[in-house]
């Protein structure tokens, strides 16, 4: 497998009235083609602030370092903000949650589709038109031909966010980085549209990126899930095995509060407390304050992301890491 992302020591920091706040720090991230990696978090852990980073889309505000940031051979660090923004779209492209204000109400599907083709493919607008129909029927919009002068609002929700993978796809990118893209669907259309990336991200050899706060999505389509706090990579696994076998007591907490159908009493195990604020972190383990395992250590020393003993591809940044997940948390 080749790599299309490469990550080492990524960090956003935000310039505030404040002062600095790090909402990215010291990440580490690789996705190769063909492969769906999950970033999960609540929101604030930094997932989508380190999204933006890749895509090279930080908001003004922020300062953002990293000793490696590559898409395939090129250095996203140096790249101009004319030649980032000539590979989104192309080499790398985002998938929103929200269709509706990510499509152009006043523009046909066809026509922003075709767009696309005329400009970075030189096809003719037949031509183009022909190539959009092909790609809303790869994405499984039915009779595509038919609904190609239709217009955004005149689609379903989920139909809409098909139409908008379907932009992200149209020039074949070797990475995709889709924020929550199933969030504001329902569960069943939800399974469909992870179906979706699940399927083209084979089909087509991208590397996907899914941000998302949904451990059941994770375990839906993830072959890889890296998990987030407090702007740090905290758990990082292959699926199956972080999912059966945390090794972080947030991971093993949020494993624990996913509503489960064969779970008589229908009572959610939440997590107490709420994540801190990155301008304001404890000491320590930034989980600490909600941690049922801590020691006092944990209130002193920050325990680094590492590489697990049994298990060289299990990474967790917790002291007591070794004791975590011998309780069966699902069931
Ligand atoms: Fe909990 Fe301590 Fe591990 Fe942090 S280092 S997750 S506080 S046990
Ligand atoms: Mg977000």
């Amino acid at each position: 497998t080749s790599r299309a992302l490469e990550v080492r020591g990524l960090s956003v920091t935000f310039t505030t009235r404040r002062g600095p706040v790090p909402a990215v720090v010291d990440v580490d991230l690789d996705v190769a083609r063909g492969e769906l990696v999950a970033l999960l978090g609540e929101s604030g852990s930094g997932k989508s602030a380190a999204a933006r980073a890749i895509m090279g889309l930080s908001d003004r505000n922020a300062t953002v370092t990293a000793d490696t940031l590559k898409l395939g051979d090129t250095d996203l660090r140096t790249l101009s903000e004319q030649r980032h923004r000539k590979l989104r779209g192309t080499r790398m492209s985002l998938v929103f949650q929200d269709a509706l204000s990510a499509l152009n109400p006043v523009l046909s599907i066809g026509d922003q589709l075709g767009e696309l083709f005329r400009e970075h493919r030189d096809l003719s607008r037949k031509a183009a038109r022909a190539a959009a129909v092909d790609l809303l029927g790869q994405v499984g919009i039915p009779a595509p031909a038919r609904r190609i002068s239709d217009y955004p609002h005149q689609f379903s929700g989920g139909m809409r966010q098909r139409i908008l993978i379907a932009m992200a796809i149209a020039l074949r990118p070797e990475l995709i980085i889709a924020d929550e893209p199933t969030t504001a669907l329902d569960v069943t259309v939800q399974a469909q549209i992870l179906e979706l990336l699940d399927t083209l991200r084979r089909d087509l050899d991208m590397a996907v990126l899914l941000i998302t706060h949904d451990l059941g999505v994770v375990s839906e389509v993830a072959d890889r899930v890296m998990v987030m706090y407090a702007g740090r990579v905290v758990e990082a696994g292959s699926a199956d095995d972080l999912l059966s076998r945390p090794a972080h007591p947030y991971t093993e907490a949020l494993l624990r509060s996913v509503p489960r159908a064969d779970r008589r009493e229908g009572r959610l195990h939440a997590i107490s407390g709420s994540p801190p604020s990155p301008a304001n972190q404890p000491a320590g383990c930034p989980f600490h304050p909600r941690c049922e395992y801590v020691v006092d250590d944990c209130r002193t020393t920050r325990p680094p992301l590492l590489a697990s003993t049994v298990n060289a591809a299990r990474f967790a940044a917790c002291h007591r890491s070794e004791e975590v997940g011998h309780v069966a948390v699902a069931g």
